[in-house]
């Protein structure tokens, strides 16, 4: 019998972590799998997925570009995914994929559960309109926030996103150059790759926070440095990176791929203890 593979696909994707997060996860419950990483561009990536489901495919991550594309070739999807309309975990089942949307749910374990911070009446700015915060914004809601502002570079994508929202009084977009304009928030997110691969930076005002604002940025590692920086120089209280989402929104897809639960806290503190990122003043 072949093995049953899992793998994350993404481009580029030979920085995720993923392949270690599973590992660590199959030991400690003594699920037995293979899980690899996969770069795929997005014109190769339909073709990449055939081939894996030929090789014994049988469950996938999505990270960047990718989101979206996933969640145009699947035939049934989770109702996160559909607010969404973006997918990071894939299970062939029946000779189909099945896409589901698990960084929303993983953001917010992180910031209630691991951080013990409270998300509801807070207002809230979500820098970029990319897959993950298609995901995210919906989580952020159902959490209560009291307003989800999104601005992007790309105008139109936050247009997009917001539409997808359906919640007119909550949930609105606005322009980048707005930004010194649109009053303080109790929580920012970076949900851009701005700071990946020697992008292009971007400047925030510091009038956008106060001493109670809770900064998280997606991104983790040195990719977290410049907004985490910017946090604290603007004194927002807590700031916190994207590490652990990381590690919730896969703890999600495995269970629902091996249907046991693993230990999070376990895997989390052993990468934290290589990357501490965490920046939590008082
Ligand atoms: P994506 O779909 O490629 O979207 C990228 C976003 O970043 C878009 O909104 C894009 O704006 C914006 N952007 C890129 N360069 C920019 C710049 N120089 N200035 C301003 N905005 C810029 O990627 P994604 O999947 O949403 O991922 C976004 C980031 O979150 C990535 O760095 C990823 O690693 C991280 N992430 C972390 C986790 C986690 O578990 N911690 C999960 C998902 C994603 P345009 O629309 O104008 O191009």
């Amino acid at each position: 019998m072949s093995t049953v593979r899992y793998a994350v696909f993404g481009h580029p994707v030979s920085h995720s972590l993923s392949p270690r997060i599973h590992a660590a996860f199959a030991r400690q419950t003594g699920v037995s799998l293979a899980y690899t990483a996969i770069d795929a561009a997005p014109h190769e990536f339909v073709a990449a997925l055939d081939r894996f489901v030929g090789e014994g495919g049988k469950g996938a991550n999505v990270t960047l570009p990718l989101k979206e594309a996933a969640f145009a070739i699947c035939t049934r999807t989770s109702e996160r995914a559909r607010r969404a309309g973006a997918v990071n975990s894939l299970t062939w089942n029946d000779g189909q994929w099945h896409g589901d949307n698990t960084d929303g749910i993983g953001l917010v374990r992180d910031l209630t559960g691991r951080n013990g911070l409270d998300l509801r009446g807070r207002r809230a700015l979500m820098l970029g309109a990319g897959g993950a915060a298609r995901g995210v914004a919906p989580a952020l809601l159902d959490a209560g926030v009291s307003e989800l502002i999104v601005v992007n570079r790309t105008p139109e994508r936050a247009d997009a996103l917001i539409d997808a929202m359906g919640e007119p009084d909550r949930a609105l977009s606005r322009y980048w150059q707005d930004l010194g304009d649109i009053g303080d928030f109790g929580l920012i997110v970076n949900a851009t790759s701005a700071a990946r691969g020697g992008g292009e930076d971007f400047d925030l005002p510091f009038t956008l926070t106060t001493p109670r604002t809770l900064a998280v940025d997606l991104n983790y590692g040195e990719a977290a440095i410049p907004f985490l920086a910017w946090a604290k120089a603007a004194g927002c209280r807590d700031a916190v990176d994207g590490l652990g989402m990381l590690v919730e929104q896969a703890a999600e897809a495995f269970e629902a791929w091996h249907g046991t639960r693993p230990d999070s806290d376990a895997v989390y503190a052993a990468l934290r203890g290589k990357d501490a990122l965490l920046v939590t003043a008082d």
